[in-house]
């Protein structure tokens, strides 16, 4: 086996199941092994490097910022942050950010708003505040964030887990209705669900939620810490339902593919329950991270890559939908995220990503029934047909395979 993954194995914990293969460069859509093979990245960090990798405008930002100031708390004001985040609330709509550095610290920072928006402003008694969220749902890896996960595997071993979520089904409108009380104080959705297997809900969900949210003074929470920024094919994937979530959670692509960068957003009177001391972070939203953060906001808005998304999206789903193959269960998706369920009868995605990395295509199983097709927002026409080949080749290969045995 390859030393470098020998080592690896040896001082790193088993908490990922890496597929064998050693990254050591990666430009644009593309990534090379210590071997010199290159490969089309199809799975862009779970959708963090939307922008590409090593973007050279997200470089320069950083070679320059770097040489001049990096991190130094929130105990001071900089030139840097003012700046990103009134960009970041300009596009979304947003009053607010209270910036973090990932995905699940967002998520947190999100349920506390919450339940503190829920005594003060909506007058629930001390402790009883309850927090509505999605069977299916993957909001991140925190204590308080697994209490409310429906996989078994995430939360077994790690108990006892703190009070107070409840699970909804997702898409299912009735399933919210029949949980909220006069004590609940938000319910937390991901417009489509991404871990859960690229799972797109009913046409008019998202709006109905919002609707019953509205009416019974309960905050609707938009995790698009993966859907959001361009990856649907819209700025946010609230966007395609004309909805406006009370709060909104933003990471991965945030960072541009280089760090990480997250934030929590909402209206005035919800992130105004916060006030100095309430809830920090040593790292979130120093200079660094705000600079690269602006100028992965600039591009996205310059390149319109939520357009390129949207476009690309297409084309490879029109493409995915004209493979004859029975390993295929279901194709799911929207823009840039997409998701092709293998039947489990005949196939697994882990094998199915095993066979694309042979013929120079990373992507990642999901649920081990879902192979993952979410590129950076930058691909092209011609990259998708050259993926198009081959990921019908692997799949009319396994057929054979199957058929032969
Ligand atoms: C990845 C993800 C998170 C967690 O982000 P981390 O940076 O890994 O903590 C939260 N919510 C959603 C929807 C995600 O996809």
């Amino acid at each position: 086996m390859n030393s470098r993954i020998k080592l690896e194995q040896r001082y790193c914990a088993q908490n990922y199941l890496p597929l064998p293969v050693v990254l050591v460069r990666g430009e644009g859509v593309h990534l090379w092994d210590d071997e010199g093979n290159k490969y089309l990245d199809m799975m862009s960090a779970y959708s963090a490097v939307s922008h590409g990798h090593a973007n050279p405008r997200l470089v320069k930002v950083v070679q320059e910022q770097a040489a001049q100031l990096n991190i130094v708390s929130r105990a001071y004001y900089t030139d840097k942050l003012g700046p990103f985040l009134e960009r970041v609330c300009e596009l979304t709509g947003m009053d607010v950010a209270l910036p973090m550095n990932t995905g699940a610290e967002a998520v947190e920072t999100a349920l506390k708003a919450a339940r503190k928006w829920a005594y003060e402003v909506k007058g629930v008694a001390p402790d009883a505040a309850e927090i509505i969220a999605c069977s299916g749902n993957f909001h991140g890896r925190t204590i308080a964030v697994i209490a409310f996960s429906s996989e078994a595997q995430y939360k077994h071993g790690f108990g006892p887990y703190p009070a107070g979520f409840r699970l909804a089904e997702f898409g299912n409108l009735q399933s919210l209705e029949e949980l909220i009380t006069p004590n609940t104080a938000a319910f937390l959705v991901e417009p489509i669900q991404g871990e859960g297997g690229i799972i797109i809900p009913p046409d008019g969900y998202l709006k109905a939620c919002e609707e019953l949210c509205r009416k019974h003074n309960v905050l609707l929470i938009a995790d698009e810490v993966q859907t959001g920024l361009g990856r649907t094919g819209k700025l946010l994937a609230c966007e395609h339902e004309n909805v406006k979530p009370d709060g909104l959670i933003l990471g991965k692509a945030l960072g541009g593919g280089i760090l990480p960068v997250s934030m929590f957003l909402a209206r005035h009177d919800v992130m105004s329950v916060f006030t100095p001391g309430d809830h920090g972070s040593t790292f979130g939203g120093n200079p660094l991270a705000a600079a690269v953060g602006l100028e992965a906001l600039n591009i996205l808005v310059e390149d319109d890559l939520p357009a390129c998304s949207a476009a690309m999206g297409d084309y490879m789903l029109n493409g995915l939908h004209q493979i004859d193959s029975p390993l295929i269960k279901r194709i799911g998706g929207i823009g840039l995220f997409v998701g092709v369920e293998i039947d489990p009868a005949l196939g697994t995605a882990r094998e199915v990503c095993e066979r694309l990395m042979q013929v120079g295509i990373l992507s990642k199983e999901t649920h081990d029934t879902v192979v993952r097709l979410a590129p950076p927002l930058t691909i092209t026409r011609s990259e998708i047909d050259w993926a198009l080949e081959r990921i019908t080749a692997v799949l009319s290969e396994m057929d054979e395979v199957r058929l032969a045995s």
